[in-house]
């Protein structure tokens, strides 16, 4: 199976499990590497409820240390962060990415302005807002942090999504910019297998994104989501299939923020 990178810690105060555990869980998988990519601290402190506070980064790393002795030679463990992309938040994030030896970094989506879209908490507001408005604001938020440089995997391209809203007809419109930016930076897309779980029940992002974005020659990643041991590498059998059919035939692996492939196998 190809490598999960995007996997969170109890750091977060919403995921749970042991080190050791999720390691079991990535050999159990057959994962060619396991990604550790908790939710990274953000300012001013506490910013919200869901996500590690700066002075928990030691912990963090102990916490990927002993992932690794877990694994030992079985199998690789490496070391990233999901960072928030909110406004103005470039100087820190660039802060944190120098200060650490970061196998890659990961850029995310869950705020338009101050409201984290994402949390089921608000899901009531969904009810009362023009989709076709918050879809083209997402879209737009997405494009600047891909042209930001500074994030070498986008999770979850169509996040949006998540409770099911969406403007009616044809969604080129909001993939094609999007996928002209992220093409024009360099930085990959996940193919995260967490939106089967959701209302949306359908992995970030849409095939026909992905289609889109094979096309304009953008990597590729496929990622959990794992909030729990368990759940790391879920339904990849399935997500390799859906990146075939789009026409990918290789996942982007990440050392020290070099990047390098491996071929979609099985
Ligand atoms: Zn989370
Ligand atoms: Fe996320
Ligand atoms: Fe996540
Ligand atoms: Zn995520």
């Amino acid at each position: 199976m190809p490598a999960d990178y995007h996997s969170h810690t109890p750091l977060c105060k919403h995921a749970v499990g042991q080190p050791e555990e999720y390691v079991e869980a990535a050999v159990a998988a057959g994962l060619s590497e396991y990604g550790i990519s908790d939710h990274a601290p953000c300012r001013p402190e506490p910013f919200d409820e869901w996500r590690m506070l700066e002075r928990d980064l030691p912990e963090y790393f102990d916490w990927i240390l002993r992932a690794k002795t877990a694994a030992g030679s079985r199998l690789n463990i490496r070391a990233g962060l999901e960072c928030d992309w909110i406004k103005g938040c470039e100087n820190f994030i660039a802060g944190l990415s120098a200060k650490y030896p970061w196998d890659y970094l990961i850029g995310s989506v869950h705020y338009l302005g101050d409201w984290d879209f994402d949390n089921p908490k608000w899901l009531g507001k969904w009810a009362e807002t023009d989709v076709e408005a918050v879809w083209g604001e997402y879209w737009q938020t997405y494009a600047e942090m891909a042209e930001s440089g500074l994030f070498d995997i986008l999770a979850h391209p169509d996040l949006v999504k998540k409770f099911a809203y969406a403007p009616a007809g044809d969604l080129d419109r909001f993939y094609e910019p999007v996928i002209e930016a992220i093409a024009a930076n360099g930085s990959v897309i996940e193919l995260n297998t967490a939106g089967w779980h959701k209302p949306c029940a359908e992995a970030y992002p849409a095939p026909r994104f992905l289609e889109l974005a094979c096309s304009a020659g953008i990597g590729l990643v496929i990622s959990s989501d794992a909030h729990a041991p368990q759940e790391l590498g879920r339904d990849f059998a399935k997500a390799r299939r859906l990146a075939t059919d789009a026409g990918f035939r290789e996942t982007q692996i990440f050392n020290q923020r070099r990047r390098s492939s491996e071929q979609i196998r099985g």
